[in-house]
């Protein structure tokens, strides 16, 4: 055996690496990491990303087989990325291929050639250029110095091509240039990045003092890494912050990459940054086909769009010249991959702009408790937004008790007076109610029979309109029982509110009113979404019903008054995360209501108008609320606290399931010092599909101390032997626990 061998991540659920020959006629020491290699692989053929090149195999070598080909010359993968993935995997301890598949564009990993089918961009010397040429720095350098010659020769740019013809490798040489500031690429798309941007129909707003301060703190500090939360109630004008200082990134030749929720993507955001920033804007949403997909993604790496918007997944989107990273409402849960390669696209935006030494700014009106505490502890610096911008107020919220209140389906005698004020002054009034469908449950009033899923621990849902019942666990489905399936009595009654039912009862109550309902039945039709938002932009006496489709993203200018019909489903969630969910979401939609000249009021039915954290978040708002949520978690030993890791195991049986989460355990305990074991333990909702769940939480008070458990855990749990029936993976820094 003689020379370096091929490390290769195989996209495979396996957790280890694999290592081949290189294919005939390559020399191994000209490959750089990142590369795609074709490998044979069982009876397949994959493709594969070299890790590295390495001496010494990790099997014998006569059992090395040889790489097919390798598909790049220079490397589809950054280093930045490179190395942002080699983080993930370690943190995540999750499977190499996995982890790289989530980073490239489908097409990419079948193996299309990772080109442009948009132009290559035009070269220009820089001044700094210029000089460097004139100094005496070059002397040795002579490839580069032929380079910066030619386009010294050419004032208005050099196109790629020509400068092959005139030094071998010159895209690393151009690459190399352009990191050190000497050469900038034209693109051919960008608009003149000289005039100023301006605002259609009129000149930039002129920030207020908090924007302004948000401003320049960033921007005096765009050569350093460092994470800034963003924290400003809706309307305060985040967006602006975040377009001001992407304007400063783009006056340096840099790019900015901005991570939003899904329905943040939505047109009027996406609008306004095409509107203000000069060039292609590259859009990386779960909407896109193959092909949108790698075209958006090459635009980013080669540097032609200027700016990269995207959700969860474009934090690992290439970048030519990274300038800034902006995760707008960083507290979204949407953030979080919840299957598979579980990670956190917040924190690996923060870890990649650590690696890239530029700053990362966290904006939201409502952050998540993790980032308000890593404010605290001053890894974070807090910039605030506390008015929205025109001097329009923060809607006053009010608690109605519904404690021996009559109720019209779910609705108080208070709450329908004021819906009827409103709509009498032509008002628009927004209803949320995070449940779809008429009835979360259909029950038998003779022997008190519920609709149950067959295959979960759940209620099917009854939709009416559909005249179904629908698990939305599993997603079963069948037509509503006429009769009592137990007792054959006909008298089947709907329990609790859906939005369908709201819907009715509004109907019905208020015959005037235009009546909008948005939830994921109501939009399933592509292009519906829009339609509905914009009948209600329109103007005019409208009632909006919604999930929290409803509750992000959008801006409805005439909405004011909010109702959120029934707070007492978060208050009281299983899940430690549930008061913090339901704060954010009260105010994200109450953030949606009023404006200047028409200022909005927010109401909370519920059961529990003594809770607490509630009442904290009503009278004092969300500062307030964060404070007293942190010290609750804090006495509870509970993150941000503790770190956390979530071992999940699902079988046809609550036995296997079960065992193989003993097995972890025995494996756990001898290494587990300074590690919490908690469990094994059926999950909160253990049948699901028709599969039992079982879960093992670890938890530790020091980070260090759970990942030097898991580095030493996890790789031993990977080794064993374990029964196929059963389905497990591991979930670091779980957002949800079940
Ligand atoms: P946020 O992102 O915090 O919800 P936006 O940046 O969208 O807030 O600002 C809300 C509205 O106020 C937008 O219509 C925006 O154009 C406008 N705006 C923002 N900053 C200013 C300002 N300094 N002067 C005038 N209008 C502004
Ligand atoms: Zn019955
Ligand atoms: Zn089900």
């Amino acid at each position: 055996m003689s020379g370096p061998i091929l490390r290769v991540a195989v996209p495979s659920p396996l957790y280890r690496t694999f290592d081949y020959l290189p294919p005939d006629a390559q020399d191994p020491s000209a490959l750089k990491p990142g590369v795609r290699v074709r490998v044979p692989f069982g009876r397949r053929q994959v493709i594969g990303f070299l890790l590295e090149t390495a001496d010494e195999p990790e099997i014998a070598p006569d059992a090395l087989k040889k790489a097919y080909a390798v598909l790049d010359a220079e490397p589809v993968l950054s280093a930045d990325i490179l190395a942002l993935m080699d983080w993930a995997r370690r943190y995540y301890h999750h499977p190499a291929g996995e982890v790289f598949a989530a980073a490239l564009p489908v097409l990419l990993r079948q193996g299309e050639a990772a080109t442009a089918t948009v132009k290559p961009p035009r070269w220009r010397l820089t001044a700094a250029g210029q000089a460097a040429l004139e100094g005496a720095l070059l002397r040795r350098a002579p490839a580069q110095r032929t380079l910066l010659e030619q386009l010294a020769r050419h004032p208005d740019g050099v196109g790629t091509e020509s400068l092959r013809e005139v030094v071998r490798d010159s895209a690393a040489l151009l690459r190399l240039l352009r990191e050190k500031g000497w050469v900038e690429a034209l693109a051919p798309e960008i608009r003149d990045s000289e005039t100023a941007p301006t605002v259609a129909g009129g000149s930039l707003p002129i920030l207020n003092d908090a924007q302004a301060t948000a401003v320049a703190t960033v921007a005096a500090d765009l050569d350093h890494f460092g994470v800034f939360l963003l924290e400003g109630v809706t309307g305060s004008g985040k967006t602006e912050v975040y377009l001001r200082l992407i304007e400063a990134v783009l006056a340096r030749g840099r790019q900015a990459l901005v991570l939003a929720p899904e329905i943040g993507l939505t047109p009027q955001l996406l609008d306004r940054f095409q509107e203000r920033l000069p060039g292609p804007l590259a859009v990386l949403h779960s909407g896109l086909n193959d092909r949108e997909r790698l075209n958006a993604w090459l635009l980013a790496r080669d540097g032609i769009a200027r700016v990269v918007v995207g959700t969860r997944s474009a934090v690992f989107a290439p970048l030519r010249a990274p300038g800034l990273i902006i995760v707008d409402e960083e507290h979204d849960t949407s953030f979080k991959q919840q299957e598979g390669f579980r990670y956190h696209a917040r924190d690996l935006a923060v870890i990649r702009g650590q690696g890239l030494g530029v700053p990362v700014v966290l904006g939201s009106a409502t952050p998540a408790l993790e980032s308000r505490h890593n404010a605290q502890r001053g890894r974070y610096r807090l910039l605030n937004l506390p008015e929205r911008v025109g001097g329009g107020s923060e809607p006053p919220i009010d608690i109605l008790d519904l404690r021996r209140q009559p109720l019209t389906e779910g609705l108080s005698r208070p709450l329908l007076e004021r819906i009827g004020a409103h709509l009498a002054r032509d008002e628009q009034v927004l209803l949320f109610l995070n449940r779809r469908g008429y009835a979360p449950v259909l029950f038998c009033h003779e022997c008190g029979w519920l609709s149950q899923c067959r295959h979960c621990d759940a209620r099917m849902t009854l939709h009416l309109r559909h005249h179904r019942l629908i698990c939305h666990h599993c997603g079963d489905q069948r037509p509503v029982d006429e009769a009592c399936p137990l007792c054959e009595s006909a008298d089947l009654r709907p329990l609790g509110q859906g939005t369908e039912r709201l819907e009715n009862v509004l109907r019905r109550e208020f015959p005037d009113a235009a009546i909008t309902r948005i939830d994921r039945d109501s939009t399933r039709r592509r292009g519906s979404l829009e339609t509905l938002l914009a009948g209600i932009r329109a103007g005019g006496r409208r009632i909006l019903i919604g999930t929290q489709m409803l509750a992000k993203g959008h801006h409805f200018p005439d909405v004011t008054l909010v109702g959120i019909v029934d707070a007492d489903q978060g208050l009281y969630g299983i899940d430690f995360r549930a008061s913090e969910r339901m704060a954010q979401l009260i105010l994200q939609v109450a953030g949606r209501a009023g404006r200047a000249d028409k200022p909005g009021a927010v109401i909370i039915q519920t059961h529990q108008p003594d809770h607490p954290l509630l009442r904290v978040l009503v009278t004092q708002g969300y500062p307030a609320f964060v404070e007293a949520a942190l010290s609750e978690r804090q006495a509870a030993l509970l993150p941000p606290f503790a770190c956390q890791a979530l071992l999940r195991a699902e079988a046809a049986t609550a036995d296997q399931a079960t065992a193989f989460l003993q097995l972890g355990l025995a494996l756990a305990e001898p290494i587990a010092e300074g590690v919490e074991l908690l469990g094994p333990a059926p999950a909160p909702m253990e049948r699901r599909a028709g599969r039992y769940r079982a879960q093992l939480l670890l938890q530790a008070p020091q980070r260090q101390t759970l990942h030097r458990f898991l580095d030493l855990w996890t790789p031993r749990l990977w080794a064993q032997r374990t029964d196929r029936r059963v389905r497990w993976s591991l979930d670091v820094d779980p957002m949800e626990l079940y």
